[in-house]
């Protein structure tokens, strides 16, 4: 069935989260204005830094900090190619730390959506001092439907390689 604007944002946020690098959590974000993709991002090692994947987590009060998380990376990316996230809506997968829901109020997001809860975060305290919408949704079917076969003027590539890392 074809899913309404907010399942949809939410399923990119999901499909950004396959690129997290931490065990311990997979989370994806996704900045959106105006039915338009701004920026995307993951739990993911800083630029030429170690993966936990590779190298073990590097925990601090029984949080791992090697990575930024997925809100900071969306926002970073969109601060790289001067994109405004002022006045956007954040998709997540899931509530903000607290770190990620002050960075996210500070860049002028004004509605965030998740899914699923995290634990030991002010997010919703946050989010609620300073008027910014916070929406919980079910979590979307996990399902990407992509049928190859349904559609008659398509046809799969015969020779594709692997993707990369
Ligand atoms: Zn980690
Ligand atoms: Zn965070």
């Amino acid at each position: 069935m074809r899913p309404g604007w907010d399942e949809y944002f939410l399923k990119l946020a999901m499909l950004a989260s396959e690129r997290a690098t931490c065990p311990r959590m997979h989370c994806g974000c996704v900045i959106v204005k105006d039915r338009y993709v701004l920026s995307t991002g993951y739990n993911g090692s800083l630029p030429g830094a170690p993966h936990c994947e590779d190298e073990g987590c590097l925990v601090v009060d029984n949080h791992c900090v090697r990575t930024n998380h997925a809100e900071i990376n969306a926002i970073s990316q969109a601060a790289r190619h001067g994109v405004s996230v002022n006045g956007a809506t954040a998709y997540v997968t899931n509530m903000p730390c607290t770190t990620c829901a002050k960075a996210l109020i500070a860049a002028g997001i004004v509605r965030v959506v998740v899914f699923s809860e995290y634990h030991d975060t002010l997010a919703e305290s946050f989010f609620g001092e300073s008027g910014v919408t916070l929406e919980r949704r079910p979590m979307p079917d996990r399902q990407i439907c992509y049928d190859l076969g349904s559609y008659s003027s398509a046809r799969p590539c015969s020779d594709a390689g692997g993707s990369g890392s």
